[in-house]
């Protein structure tokens, strides 16, 4: 068995029914998503642990081939209803960025942008410490899922290390890593989350990820609920969220052409 070259970690949100095309985006009905995993296992992919991932970023241990990461952003409630019991059986362990200031509250923060202004439970803290024994590590998505570039440096600060601590009194242990929302950041919030005491945190820029990308702009693949399971996979085979024919056929087109004499390049 080989060792993993590049890791792909994806990037769901709720699961549940969608009501709307904006919330088909970010939502993946409970059957989809068991095919999703089907899918997923079928190909050959392992999740791992988050520690293992970054513990693999960091120098340390090999990944087995095929290894990759399941991430939930946001802290959906379901995503215990939906999803840890199906985790749970096949034993794949997965990560959940929670907001900490919204803990058994809804996800208000997207009352401008969904157009039906609906919003939808978080877990609550005691959903929370049950899932940690089962399979589940959770870690930061800041305190109000805040657009961190636009802060000023106090409630920078605050958002990352206020996020951290709240976190790890609720769950008794380390919070390490964290999501950013929306994917915002830029030079001063990479610095100011690594002076918040965290080891790695995850983008949504998507791609793979080699051994030396910069810890702290994991990448992402946005899987959307309306993603067929060969979409899926062909996302997952080229590290980009157009997983489109089109998209394919130009990918081993280039590659076919870069084996080819005096063609490509
Ligand atoms: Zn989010």
């Amino acid at each position: 068995m080989g060792h993993a070259a590049r890791v792909p970690v994806l990037m769901y949100h709720r699961i549940g029914i969608a009501h709307n095309a904006w919330e088909a985006r970010y939502t993946i009905g409970a059957a989809h998503f068991a095919a999703h995993m089907r899918t997923l296992a079928g190909a050959g992919y392992r999740p791992v642990a988050i520690d293992a991932l970054v513990a693999w970023l960091e120098g340390g241990v090999a990944l087995p081939e095929g290894a990759c990461l399941l991430t939930f952003d946001d802290g959906f409630r379901g995503v215990r209803e939906h999803a840890l019991p199906l985790l749970e059986s096949l034993g794949w362990p997965f990560t959940v960025f929670l907001v900490s200031d919204l803990i058994g509250g809804q996800d208000v923060w997207t009352v401008g942008s969904n157009p039906s202004g609906q919003t939808y439970p978080l877990l609550d803290a005691d959903e929370i410490r049950d899932m940690q024994g089962r399979g589940c590590s959770f870690h930061s998505h800041t305190r109000s899922h805040a657009r961190l570039p636009t802060l000023d440096d106090a409630d920078l600060a605050d958002q990352l290390a206020g996020s951290r601590a709240a976190l790890a009194r609720l769950l008794g242990r380390k919070v390490d890593y964290i999501a950013y929302p929306y994917g915002q950041l830029d030079e001063r919030v990479e610095a100011a989350t690594r002076a918040a005491g965290y080891r790695a945190a995850f983008a949504t820029q998507p791609g793979f990820n080699r051994s030396d990308v910069n810890r702290f702009r994991i990448r992402r693949l946005d899987i959307f609920g309306s993603d067929t399971p060969a979409m899926l996979l062909r996302k997952l085979h080229l590290g980009s969220n157009d997983g489109s024919l089109l998209q394919f056929g130009r990918y081993y087109l280039a590659r076919l052409a870069s084996h080819l004499p005096g063609v490509g390049r």
